[in-house]
């Protein structure tokens, strides 16, 4: 399961200075690469594999992205498409519509100006220091927003879901959720659930972590499984005693896919002889 947030020739401010995006070039080269080796299945066949339980003697895969950019409708979709490939996009809920910017985005944006390191290393907590630094600077999110438009709009997805996309929730904000309490990781996973599903009519529910769901305990999987067809996390070729959690590949790095899925398969096989192949939550 690879995953991907944005496939571009232009990379915007927003993602310059947090990570390189795919090329189109170099995503239909990935495309062309799993194509060859594994067959292209929707979010549907992936939930009722995942509720059988019974060993899979295909190679399968399923494209996810994360963030719910707006590369996606106008460069993403259209090559997969015409490839017949099946794709799941992740929504935070405060974004959807261009209605706020995640912190990160602000963060490269002020970078591009200030060209002050410490900028990017703000955390979630810290947020708020990004929008005074902003308001210092003369910066303005706000028109940011209307004039970059990064993200998908509610007509948008409408539109993909026509067309057979499948989508699920990223949280509200995109926190971080080792820093964030029980409670707290359960709201926002909870209330940006209900408003993807109901807002769009779904009749599957997924969710993707934001940054990362290390940290996350097996009682909160227990908890979300009421209400989740099926969670990803981001933590390579693994496995997970977390019931329905997959792990899904980085595909955002300097080398072709062809590099990164044989790189991970000998990465599994390593860490599967000392045994840290399987992520064990408590
Ligand atoms: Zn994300």
């Amino acid at each position: 399961m690879p995953f991907y947030h944005a496939v571009t020739d232009f990379c915007p401010v927003h993602i310059k200075y947090l990570y390189q995006p795919r090329s189109i070039q170099q995503f239909k080269e990935d495309l062309d690469f799993l194509l060859e080796n594994y067959q292209s299945i929707s979010l549907q066949e992936l939930i009722a594999l995942n509720k059988e339980g019974k060993a899979i003697n295909k190679n399968y895969f399923h494209l996810t992205f994360d963030d719910g950019l707006s590369e996606f409708y106008a460069v993403v979709a259209p090559i997969l498409k015409e490839k017949g490939v099946h794709a799941t996009v992740f929504l935070n809920t405060d974004f959807i519509d261009n209605k706020e910017l995640f912190y990160r985005f602000k963060a490269s944006i002020l970078f591009e100006q200030l060209k002050d390191k410490s900028i990017l290393s703000t955390s979630y907590n810290e947020k708020e220091q990004l929008d005074e630094l902003a308001i210092q600077h003369g910066i303005n999110f706000e028109d940011y927003l209307q004039k970059e438009q990064p993200y998908l709009t509610s007509d948008q997805i409408k539109e993909l879901i026509g067309q057979g996309f499948t989508f699920g929730a990223h949280s509200k904000n995109h926190p971080i959720y080792n820093e964030l309490s029980y409670e707290e990781q359960l709201a926002q996973t909870k209330e940006s659930m209900k408003f993807i599903t109901s807002k769009f009519n779904l009749d599957y529910s997924v969710f993707s972590f934001p940054f990362t769901d290390n940290g996350v305990s097996l009682s909160f999987f227990d908890k979300v499984s009421n209400f989740t067809d099926i969670t990803f996390g981001c933590a390579g070729l693994k496995e997970d005693n977390a019931p329905n959690n997959f792990q899904r590949i980085a595909m955002e790095t300097d080398k072709s896919g062809k590099e990164i899925i044989k790189g991970e398969y000998l990465y599994y096989l390593m860490k599967e002889k000392v045994g840290k192949h399987k992520i064990i939550r408590q």
